[in-house]
């Protein structure tokens, strides 16, 4: 019975593209077994997890949510995905994401939006679970799938998880392969996990993480025992403040939670200092020069031969069918970037964007270096605001690339970052904290946020 009403459930939410029960049901078998055995059982033995759609499975259908890759069915899997089988986890099916990973609130999806099980108080306006990993928020907060794997490229685990209430974790740029993650902007992308607890969210990240020789930016580094080590003492640590983590638009309420999180950090012995992070207000900017840049890159695979959808109308040739399949298959918002994207690589403008963005994210980069003098981990708000009904940003690219203002600067330095809940605003709707680690160092943001959970 709770079996069925959490398949209804999961329906109404529309957080899964596929449901792949077996392949859960499989893994508790096996974690029954190795307990009856005497065995001792791996770390995720049996934990029954949803799996971001844009992770490759073998024999399972994987899309990024999009029309183009309809159909696709993987011959191989994602680095990650079997690190999480081989610590004895299990799927329960592909999760719904924003398309390719483009968007902020799991609009963008050919399989329709993703809701949030979270509503205002006194109304019934299905509400945004974030994106893009909004099918993977909107099933962990829903109580669906106890985890589920994310993907943060400008923020796509921290801002669903802030506005579902529950943990997510992008780690140090490196640390979870990407291969056989479908790619949207490879010098940024990491996968991370998503879970309700900071507790479940190390367990998980180990899991998932470590060297991988297919991918070339991953991490030559052992993976440490972030459970095991797991402190909220933070006496003898100091806590930074970014000042330019503001903007026109911030809730009072966000600010208040800021407050309240610093109060708990104190609490905990931790020592507050304010910092400065000065080129913060040109990170936005840059990410949506540089995402789209390698996004136009990346998605230039999908020409109708290689994956999924193939339009060849009568008597066409090979550039009609290029054009053909990519009209009919990327949805609007993927069109959007490639636009963008070739626009700032054309040799007539790309000193004018590509070069300067590059340069702007050098800044950044070395803004948070300075920092680290002052500071073991930055505390800031995740968003500038609570969760949105879907549909009322739809209008407002701008407005919707907001969202991700104070996630951006971590990605595109490459730090490790956290999302934790913090406080329920007057609306009833969950806020998260953000908190930003030096580089290989998720243990003391795993710490921090377990100071503030
Ligand atoms: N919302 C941001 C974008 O649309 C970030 C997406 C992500 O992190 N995958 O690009």
């Amino acid at each position: 019975e709770s079996f069925n009403a959490a398949v209804a459930e999961a329906a109404a939410l529309n957080a899964f593209i596929v449901t792949t029960p077996d392949h859960a049901l499989d893994a508790a078998d096996a974690a029954d077994k190795a307990r009856a055995d005497g065995k001792e059982l791996a770390a995720m033995a049996g934990v029954p997890i949803g799996m971001k759609d844009l992770f490759a499975t073998k024999g399972v259908q994987t899309t990024a949510a999009s029309h183009i890759l309809e159909g696709f069915t993987p011959q191989y899997e994602s680095t990650v995905s079997q690190n999480l089988w081989d610590a004895g986890a299990g799927m329960l099916g592909k999760l719904n994401l924003d398309q390719f990973a483009m968007g902020s609130s799991n609009e963008t999806s050919f399989f329709g939006n993703v809701s949030s099980p979270w509503q205002k108080s006194g109304s019934n306006a299905a509400m945004s679970p974030g994106g893009s990993s909004g099918g993977s928020s909107s099933a962990v907060a829903a109580r669906i799938a106890p985890a589920a794997t994310g993907t943060d490229t400008g923020g796509s685990i921290r801002q669903p998880a802030a506005f579902t209430g529950i943990c997510g974790i992008k780690p140090t740029y490196g640390r979870c392969s990407r291969w056989g993650v479908v790619a949207f902007a490879s010098s940024l992308d990491q996968a991370g996990p998503m879970a309700r607890s900071v507790e479940d969210c190390a367990i998980m990240l180990g899991a998932m993480a470590g060297f991988d020789p297919k991918d070339a930016t991953s991490l030559k580094m052992d993976v440490p025992d972030w459970e095991a080590a797991l402190n909220a003492d933070l006496k003898g640590k100091k806590v930074g403040i970014p000042k330019e983590y503001t903007m026109d638009g911030t809730d009072s309420a966000i600010l208040d939670s800021w407050e309240q999180g610093k109060a708990w950090l104190k609490d905990a012995g931790a020592q507050i200092v304010d910092i400065s992070l000065p080129h913060t207000k040109y990170a936005l900017p840059a990410y949506y020069i540089i995402a789209p840049a390698e996004a136009s890159s990346n998605l230039a695979r999908y020409d109708g031969v290689r994956y999924g959808l193939r339009d060849l109308p009568e008597g066409a040739g090979l550039q009609d069918m290029y054009a053909e399949t990519r009209a009919a298959g990327f949805g609007d918002e993927v069109k959007r970037r490639i636009l963008i994207g070739t626009y700032v690589l054309s040799a007539g403008f790309y000193d004018a964007y590509y070069t300067q963005a590059q340069k702007i994210r050098t800044l950044v980069a070395q803004d948070f270096e300075k920092a680290w003098a002052h500071c073991d981990v930055i505390l800031a708000p995740t968003t500038p605001t609570a969760s949105f009904p879907l549909g009322s940003l739809n209008d407002d690219p701008l407005t919707m690339y907001l969202n991700d203002v104070f996630a951006v600067p971590a990605s595109l330095a490459g730090l490790p970052a956290m999302s934790v809940p913090a406080t329920i605003n007057s609306d009833g709707l969950p806020l998260g904290l953000q908190l930003v680690g030096k580089p290989f160092d998720e243990q003391m943001v795993l710490n921090a946020g377990l100071a503030i959970q």
